[in-house]
């Protein structure tokens, strides 16, 4: 069921999540609309992906992804967010982020720590790396996704 929808382009508009305090772990998340969101097929796994993304027309750079269960709707919606695996000098709330979703790391898991929570994600970060220096993976890169002009929409299409 995870894999069944990828690759799974997405672009979408970045919009202020709901202060998890994602930035103060040193791992901001960019997250999607709910209006994004529900154009997501319903049935696809909640967890951790890897993929490549890209900010405005800027470059495209690796990234790993959380589909979760959204705390600001009570756990009855999903939530989507990107860390992009690159240093921003600025926050991009506002622009529009286009990803490709390639490949499925883990499910969501509970952690006893925020140790353990921030080692857990240090490693799907160097797992994301690892499969994207694929040569399979590296073509999406250059997709043509990520040069369409900007303000179309296209999600999966
Ligand atoms: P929020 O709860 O508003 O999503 P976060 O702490 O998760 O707050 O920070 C997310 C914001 O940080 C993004 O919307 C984006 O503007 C900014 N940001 C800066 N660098 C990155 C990055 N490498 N990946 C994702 N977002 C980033
Ligand atoms: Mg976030």
């Amino acid at each position: 069921a995870a894999m069944r929808h990828l690759p799974y382009f997405c672009r979408g508009e970045v919009v202020k999540g709901f202060g998890r305090g994602s930035k103060e772990l040193g791992i901001p998340t960019a997250n999607f609309s709910e209006q994004v969101v529900e154009s997501f097929p319903s049935d696809i796994s909640t967890g951790i992906y890897y993929g490549w993304a890209c900010v405005g027309n800027g470059d495209v750079h690796k990234m790993v992804l959380s589909i979760g269960w959204n705390p600001f709707y009570r756990n009855i919606k999903k939530s989507v967010e990107t860390h992009i695996i690159h240093t921003f000098k600025e926050d991009f709330y506002g622009e529009i982020l286009s990803i490709v979703i390639i490949g499925y790391i883990r499910p969501e898991k509970n952690f006893d720590s925020l140790e353990a929570l921030i080692s857990a994600i240090q490693e799907d970060i160097e797992e994301a790396k690892r499969q994207l220096d694929l040569p399979e993976h590296l073509k999406l890169k250059e997709d043509n996704f990520f040069h369409l002009p900007e303000g179309k929409i296209a999600n999966n299409h």
